[in-house]
């Protein structure tokens, strides 16, 4: 079928984005494209959930969460995969004293993979690797570790900038601004590192200085050529932007209360922001929001929130299919055209 894309092979865990590489992009995005399709009809929608209908998923999500969790458990429930959930730690043997590796293990006894998310960074990781040294490993989706990662939103953000730009050449060549915490926002972060992956992308980081872009990434990005600027003045750089990244402060991780003192009306996004923004520009926030973005703004066309948020159900679809070898299955079964 033409609109196969090429296959990337050697993916098993989903934990940190640094690692990822176009051509796996462009299929993930093509899966997810493909599944949304064939979900539009009830025989569509029936044969997926054939596809992994021998499958089972834990949800470990000891961090709380609305959009992932739910978007994760109506994927896997999309696909026909059964869902197994521990959200309160309270209520697992990590209590008795049992440690978070065997609590793993313990999970990959009874399932096929493990989407967790957690307070602390790197605990995705920690069970990547733990995986990597077992008899049967499962493959494991990081869904957000600490201040971070949080690798599947980026991959829905790169859907939804994807799908957004794609009468306009793509991703390629646009200026990306990315406005809010971007200090502790583990979205921002994981979004840029995937920008290695597209050619001539231009970022503009705009935030209060005490909530600045961290070195790590600053210097990734020199390290692969990728341009970026940082400014506090959100008029001076709006009107060159092609998308706008909005997200809220992350004052879970205050140490005493400081994001209260940061005066955020400087980053706010409301009517005076649309009226200098491109007209085919787009402004997206990975959600929760705070004051960041002013609800009149949602019903503009350039609004793309609330289409990046259901993009996250669909490209978790995708992710899943991915892990679980389950794409030729996929392209097998007939999509409704003109999605
Ligand atoms: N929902 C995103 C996250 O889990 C963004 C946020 O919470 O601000 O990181």
């Amino acid at each position: 079928m033409a609109d196969i894309p090429v296959k990337y092979e050697g993916l098993f865990h989903v934990i940190n984005t640094a690692v990822f590489e176009r051509r796996l992009l462009d299929e993930l995005c093509s899966l997810a494209t493909r599944v949304r399709a064939v979900a539009k009809t009830r025989a569509g929608a029936r044969s997926l959930q054939e596809l992994g209908s021998n499958k089972r998923a834990m949800l470990y999500f000891t961090q709380p969460s609305t959009r992932t969790f739910l978007s994760f458990n109506n994927a896997c429930h999309l696909l026909g995969i059964r869902t197994s959930e521990i959200r309160d730690p309270s209520t697992s043997s990590e209590v008795k004293g049992e440690s978070f590796e065997d609590a793993i293990r313990t999970f990959s006894s009874y399932v096929d993979i493990i989407i967790m998310r957690s307070r602390e960074s790197g605990r995705a990781a920690s069970a990547a690797q733990l995986m990597d040294t077992i008899k049967r490993p499962v493959p494991i989706i990081n869904a957000g570790s600490g201040s971070d990662q949080h690798p599947t939103q980026a991959l829905l953000d790169i859907y939804t900038l994807d799908r957004s730009f794609l009468e306009r050449g793509g991703i390629d060549g646009k200026v990306i601004g990315m406005m809010g915490d971007l200090k502790r926002g583990r979205t921002v972060r994981s979004l840029c590192y995937l920008m290695k992956c597209y050619t001539s992308v231009h970022l503009v980081f705009i935030a209060p200085p005490d909530f600045a872009m961290q070195d790590d990434i600053k210097k990734f990005l020199k390290k692969q050529r990728i341009s970026f600027i940082e400014s506090d003045e959100l008029e001076e750089v709006l009107p060159e932007l092609d998308a706008l990244y909005v997200t809220r402060m992350q004052s879970e991780w205050d140490q005493r209360g400081e994001s209260k003192d940061i005066d955020l009306s400087k980053y706010t996004f409301g009517k005076e922001q649309l009226d200098t923004l491109k007209p085919d520009a787009i402004v997206m926030h990975p959600l929760p929001r705070g004051s960041e973005i002013e609800p009149l703004v949602d019903s503009d066309p350039r609004a793309m929130y609330w289409r990046q948020e259901r993009n996250g159900m669909w490209m978790r679809v995708a992710v899943l299919i991915k892990l679980l070898g389950l794409e030729e299955s996929l392209y097998k079964l007939s999509p409704v055209v003109n999605d």
